[in-house]
């Protein structure tokens, strides 16, 4: 799969039986891999249960439906925008950014906009985290890069910066492609920061 990361929108209607889920009620959501990246299912749990399927899903979690609302526009501005941001950039698909959108995803996180729905680990070594919008269930599968420590502050920044608009989409990918190099270039001392962004992430932005 060439894609490091996938948006995918929460239907409005139950993938199975194809009739409306119901505002406030239990929904089951799973992600199919597909040559192309994946098909998401958002289906009843009855219909879930009963459905006979040839196939895993890559992954699966239970959740509740909410039905779009207007007012969700009023959102406080500043976290819109991150969230607009992450948008973005999963839509560029750019892998000199994956540190940028790893960290802006546990920042909203952390805000309690996203939640974290499963974590897979891949045959090749890598993980996919899959994160859902808790207001309008977007699933966002995102490639957890295993920022070392020490790079940590460096991509916060980045983060920062663009949600400030000090630093544009196209530096930043700049400066993330320029410390890409280095670090290759670089020692061994290799801690984790991922690890460190579990328990210890209030230092956060
Ligand atoms: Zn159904």
């Amino acid at each position: 799969m060439s894609q490091e990361w996938n948006i995918r929108s929460r239907g409005h209607v139950c993938s199975i039986c194809q009739k409306p889920l119901v505002d406030r009620s239990p929904v089951i959501s799973a992600l199919k891999e597909t040559p192309g990246g994946y098909d998401r299912f958002d289906c009843h749990p009855e219909c879930w249960k009963v459905g006979e399927r040839d196939w895993e899903p890559f992954s699966q979690w239970d959740g509740v439906y909410l039905a779009p609302k207007k007012e969700e526009r009023k959102e406080p501005l500043k976290k819109e925008d991150a969230g607009e941001l992450l948008r973005k950039l999963m839509t560029l698909d750019d892998p000199a950014m994956k540190n940028v959108v790893y960290v802006l995803a546990v920042m909203l996180e952390r805000s309690k906009i996203l939640v974290e729905r499963d974590a897979k680990d891949l045959e090749d070594g890598t993980i996919r985290r899959v994160y859902e919008d808790r207001k309008n269930g977007d699933t966002f599968v995102i490639l957890d890069p295993r920022i070392r420590l020490e790079n940590l502050g460096e991509v916060q920044q980045q983060v920062v910066a663009l949600l400030s608009g000090t630093k544009t989409l196209g530096e930043v990918a700049g400066e993330a492609e320029k410390s890409e190099g280095e670090a290759e270039n670089g020692g061994e001392g290799s801690d984790n920061a991922a690890d460190g962004a579990d328990s210890g992430g209030d230092n956060l932005v």
